[in-house]
Order: structure tokens, then C-alpha cells, then sequence
């Protein structure tokens, strides 16, 4: 098989038939001889976005579907197809339509002329709301400064991967999935395309802030430890303060005997010190649930039912 495009999806009732459609009129022409197949993730929408799926699935044998026991989230989604794609090429896009399905034709030629990924920069952003952007914006800047390795800007997950990333990102176990971050992990030749990205075609976001932040945590857990270390230097650089100002209590009680019952100044460094310490133990604690969460091996998510089976890896050479 030449392709697998890789659709998770959580409540896109109203966009499925309009991404299938429009994939299809960009597949079709495409030199694909060994053919392509979708491979839908149904990632316990509350919708009709299965019996959909399914419908289109009856009429096309292309159409590939994996329906989970319940919301595992849009990384895990992605995971899941990655298990099952047989293609040697494979597209992650979303299924709002905001990633044009018209640019995987230049994605994949691209790929063809001997990179192992291609992904698509947003030039531009349409129809989301400012403190998206702006968060977007000041996220992927931050995890750009404190990782090692580089994590392209303004790129989400829409880009075409080759079977080698595929195999390399197969053999990441971890459970908190960034996979944007793993990706520019396992390295080989990368390039990129600028696109300007639409409005959600139809329905509502499922990226509600809470599971942003998720996101955003996983990224810069598992590719950073700079904010470890942050506690670490700012615990020092408190308790560097905390002592000179120790000296000059003692300095003001036995030297100078010019002290005051000092209710301000106690309030003062007793509620700074104790907010210093509860954010580095939060720190701590956002590395050490992420390290529980590996040690206990969970599987990363459940199939209810699907009309592909998981592949097997081929061993490592
Ligand atoms: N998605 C998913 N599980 C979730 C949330 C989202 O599979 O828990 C899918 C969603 O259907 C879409 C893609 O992930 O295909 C991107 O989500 P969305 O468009 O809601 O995110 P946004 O573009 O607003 O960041
Ligand atoms: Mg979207």
C-alpha cells in the first residue's frame, strides 16, 4: 500500500462527509498504484461520527475504522492509526477540515524526493479566538527554548510521514504522547511546507483548554527538564535571599536593637516561601505522575471494534 491517511475523530458529524469527499478528489489523481486506504479512529464521540464511518466503510473497502471504548484524546487517536496503517507513506490530518486535504499532493512529493517527514507550517490562523493563538504562539516558543532538540513552530500534527518514522515512533512506548516532539526525536531528513490554515469547517472544537494543557505538559515533560531545574535554581535563589535577610534580624536584634513586632515582614515571606516550595513540588509532582503513569504499562487505549488488525513490527536491523 502506497498510503494511509491517519483521521481521528471526536464528534465531526458534521465535517465527515465533507473530508471524504474532498480527500477522495485529491487521492484519486494521485500516482498512487498500490493504492491508499483511510484509516477513521473514532475517539468516543458522542455523535452520529460512527455510524458515519461506518456507512462510508460498507460502500468503499478504502475506508479503515477503529472505534475506541471511550475518549482517549487526539494523541492517542493518532497512536492508534500508526498501530494499523499499512502504507508506505502515512498523513495525519484533522478531520475539521482545517487541514487542507489539497496540500497532500506537495506533501507527499516532497516525501518522494527523499525526506522522511514533511509537515505543514501554519502561515496563518483563521477563526480561532486570540488567547488561542497567543497561547499557541507563547507555547511552542517556550518549548523551543528549553528543549535540546527542535520542535518546528506553529506545526501541529498535519504533515506525511514515511514507514521508517512510522516503525521509529511504533517503538516509543511512552504514555504520554506529544507526537510532534517524537518525531523531530527520531531525527532523519525533515522539511516542511507553509499553508494557511482554515476555519473549522463545521461542529466545535474537542480541544477544550484542559486537555491544551494537557498537551502542553506532556510536550515539555517528556522533551525538557529545564523546569526541574528551574525549581532547583530558584530554590536557591530564595533561600539565597532568605539569608541575608537572616543576618539582618540578627544584625537588628543584637547589634543594632532596632526591631519591631514584625507581623508585615513574617506574612510576607512566610506566604512567599510557602508559594516558592508548593510550585516546585508541583513541578516534581508533573514529571513524577508522567513517570507512574510509565511504570504501570498500561495499554494506551482500548478497541471496541474496528475492521483492521493490528500490525506487527518488523524487527529492528
Ligand atoms: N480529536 C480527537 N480526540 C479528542 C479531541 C480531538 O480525536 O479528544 C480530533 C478531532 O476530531 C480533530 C482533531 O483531533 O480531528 C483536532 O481537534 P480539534 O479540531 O478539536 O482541535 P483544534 O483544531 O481546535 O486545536
Ligand atoms: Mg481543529
Amino acid at each position: 500500500m502506497d498510503l494511509s491517511v491517519i483521521i481521528p475523530i471526536y464528534n465531526e458529524e458534521e465535517n465527515i462527509p465533507a473530508l471524504y469527499e474532498r480527500l477522495r478528489g485529491v487521492l484519486d489523481p494521485m500516482p498512487l498504484p498500490n493504492g491508499y486506504e483511510f484509516i477513521f479512529i473514532n475517539d468516543g464521540s458522542r455523535d452520529q461520527s460512527l455510524a458515519l464511518i461506518q456507512t462510508l466503510a460498507a460502500r468503499d473497502s478504502r475506508v479503515r475504522f477503529i472505534n475506541f471504548s471511550r475518549n482517549f484524546g487526539h494523541q492517542i487517536a493518532v497512536t492508534a492509526g500508526l498501530d494499523r496503517a499499512e502504507g508506505e507513506a502515512v498523513v495525519i490530518i484533522d478531520a475539521d477540515l482545517q487541514d487542507p486535504p489539497e496540500l497532500i499532493p506537495q506533501l507527499y512529493q516532497k516525501l518522494r524526493e527523499g525526506y522522511e517527514v514533511v509537515y505543514a507550517k501554519r502561515r496563518s490562523r483563521q477563526g480561532e479566538s486570540a488567547a488561542k493563538k497567543l497561547t499557541a504562539k507563547l507555547f511552542y516558543r517556550i518549548l523551543a527554548s528549553i528543549t535540546h532538540i527542535s520542535i518546528p513552530v506553529d506545526t501541529g500534527d498535519f504533515r506525511v510521514i514515511s514507514r521508517k518514522v512510522v516503525d521509529a515512533l511504533r517503538r516509543m512506548p511512552e504514555q504520554n504522547k506529544f507526537i510532534r516532539g517524537q518525531i523531530s526525536w527520531i531525527g532523519y531528513r525533515q522539511t516542511y511546507l507553509e499553508y494557511d490554515r482554515a476555519e473549522r469547517a463545521g461542529g466545535a472544537t474537542g480541544y477544550t483548554y484542559r486537555k491544551m494543557i494537557k498537551l502542553a505538559l506532556d510536550g515539555i515533560t517528556a522533551f525538557s527538564d529545564v523546569p526541574l531545574k528551574a525549581a532547583t535554581i530558584g530554590g536557591f535563589l530564595v533561600s539565597g535571599v532568605a539569608f541575608l535577610v537572616m543576618l539582618y534580624t540578627l544584625y537588628a536584634r543584637f547589634v543594632s536593637h532596632d526591631y519591631q513586632p514584625g507581623w508585615a515582614s513574617l506574612m510576607v515571606s512566610i506566604l512567599f516561601l510557602g508559594g516558592v516550595q508548593l510550585i516546585a513540588v508541583g513541578i516534581i509532582g508533573e514529571y513524577m505522575a508522567r513517570l507512574s503513569a510509565n511504570v504501570r504499562q498500561r495499554p494506551l487505549y482500548i478497541v471496541s471494534e474496528s475492521n483492521l488488525p493490528e500490525l506487527p513490527l518488523p524487527p529492528q536491523r
